[in-house]
């Protein structure tokens, strides 16, 4: 009698590999992850811990979805510009423009002579449009990389004299002051944490002087006994050969224009009307687009950042420049679109969602976030749903988004601020499937008012 192994039923790894769904799934994810999961299945069939015959099905459950391991995300946290997912979504048309970049493009290239162009001139010249105050444009990594290559260029070796009221830490442990010595510049403090006057200023300026910078303190306020020194007051201010001293403005959300709605926050075009030199600025922020940094202002001086070796280093790819050059040109960005939002726009869609889920409506305040505009509320609705379901809806079982709620005083609230309203029945599907109570009556999406505050 022979005892036939069963170990040797388990399917050889060519043979899985050269089957249709493994074909398909190498298409998308690549021979080696397709190979891996085969080999873990395998290598479960040989511990015994699967049947060999289910080798096939264990390895095709055991792909990932896609090649990137990124999920989206819906953002019904009411927060407009959420660092951790990823800042300013992108509009359609930018979304569009980076997926035609994707491939070759004439980036660097000007089709008509064949000979190289300036790289991202169409994204350039959209930002003098949208800012005619500045004289030359340039765009970086990030608003870190503009302010870094900023003061290298302005000041390396020399002093950037900066107010103690704006020695800001810009989020993960990220101090403006260490950004800046990090260059070899020297910081020249100068002023209180809250009194800088514009003599403070103009008493430091030395032949050492490489610029002034003026940071928007955008992540907190400092309210009673303060006093903060405008662009105009440092406008002119020259060394003592008579040099102008440049300054440079970190204007922080990327406002190119003012905002009635948050009069607070600066923008580049009055920071360089008011004197500002330069203004520097991030891209995924208010201006509601991809991570970029901007670099705002005289035409010699953005000359002198561009030509800088940094500048090299620091060089925004092509999928940005395509991104950047579409939100400037094209439709409202999701982002501005979510901070102006208002309560009485937000309500019908949050109240046919609460009726689709049998849930309540309560009054919130959404935020500008990214450290921008803290003391703005931005009134608007959410869907009240119990506080666990909260976790649920970040980590949804297949085929259901991924959906970002806020918890606030130990309640879950579902906030529509800043999700696109055609993806409201998305997040109701989600929101659902998490309650775990599938409705009698699946919700038409028609709001009944109930349990709306008066
Ligand atoms: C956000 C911010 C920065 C940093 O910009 P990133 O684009 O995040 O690098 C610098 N300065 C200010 C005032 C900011 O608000």
């Amino acid at each position: 009698m022979t005892t036939i192994d069963p170990r040797r039923a388990i399917p050889r790894t060519d043979a899985l590999l050269a089957e249709p769904p493994f074909v398909a799934a190498a298409a998308t994810l690549g021979r080696a992850t397709v190979r891996t999961a085969v080999n873990r299945a395998q290598d479960r069939a040989r511990r015994g811990e699967i049947p060999p015959g289910d080798v096939a099905a264990t390895a095709l459950a055991g792909l990932p979805k896609r090649a990137s391991s990124l999920t989206a995300v819906l953002n019904a946290t009411g927060v407009v510009i959420h660092t951790n997912i990823g800042r300013a979504p992108l509009s359609p048309s930018a979304v569009e423009a980076v997926v035609d970049a994707a491939g070759h493009v004439d980036v660097e290239m000007d089709l008509t002579s064949g000979a190289r162009g300036r790289r991202g001139a169409g994204a350039l010249a959209a930002l003098r449009e949208a800012v005619p105050d500045a004289g030359d444009a340039l765009v970086v990594n990030n608003g870190a990389a503009a302010l870094v290559l900023a003061t290298t260029a302005l000041a390396a070796g020399a002093e950037v004299i900066v107010s103690r009221g704006e020695m800001i830490e810009i989020g993960d442990g990220f101090r403006l002051p260490d950004l800046i010595t990090s260059t070899g510049a020297r910081l020249r403090e100068v002023g209180t944490t809250n009194r800088t006057h514009v003599r403070d200023y103009l008493e430091a300026i030395s032949p050492d002087t490489g610029c002034i910078l003026k940071a928007h303190p955008s992540n907190f306020r400092v309210d009673g006994f303060t006093t903060a020194v405008g662009y105009e007051e440092l406008r002119g201010a020259v060394r003592p050969d008579g040099s102008p001293v440049p300054l440079v403005a970190d204007i922080g959300s990327g406002l190119l224009a003012p905002d009635p709605l948050l009069p607070d926050e600066p923008d580049a075009s009055t920071a360089l009307r008011h004197g500002a030199t330069i203004v520097t600025a991030s891209g995924d922020k208010l201006l509601g687009g991809p991570q970029a940094g901007l670099a705002l202002g005289a035409a010699e001086i953005v000359e002198t950042l561009r030509r800088h070796p940094l500048a090299r280093a620091l060089r925004i790819d092509k999928l940005t420049i395509a991104a950047l050059e579409a939100t400037l040109r094209g439709p409202t960005p999701p982002a501005t679109r979510a901070l102006h939002a208002s309560a009485v726009e937000l309500r019908p869609r949050t109240q046919a969602l609460a009726a689709a889920l049998g849930r309540g409506v309560v009054a919130v305040e959404g935020r500008v976030g990214g450290g921008g505009a803290p003391g703005v509320p931005l009134p608007g609705w959410a869907v009240e749903v119990p506080v666990e379901v909260v976790e649920r809806l970040r980590t949804p079982p297949a085929g259901t988004p991924a959906v970002l709620a806020r918890v606030d005083d130990g309640r879950g609230l579902i906030d529509l601020r800043c999700i696109p309203a055609d993806r409201d029945a998305d997040v109701g599907a989600a929101v659902r499937a998490a309650l775990g109570d599938v409705p009698d009556v699946p919700g038409d999406g028609a709001g009944s008012g109930e349990g709306l505050p008066s």
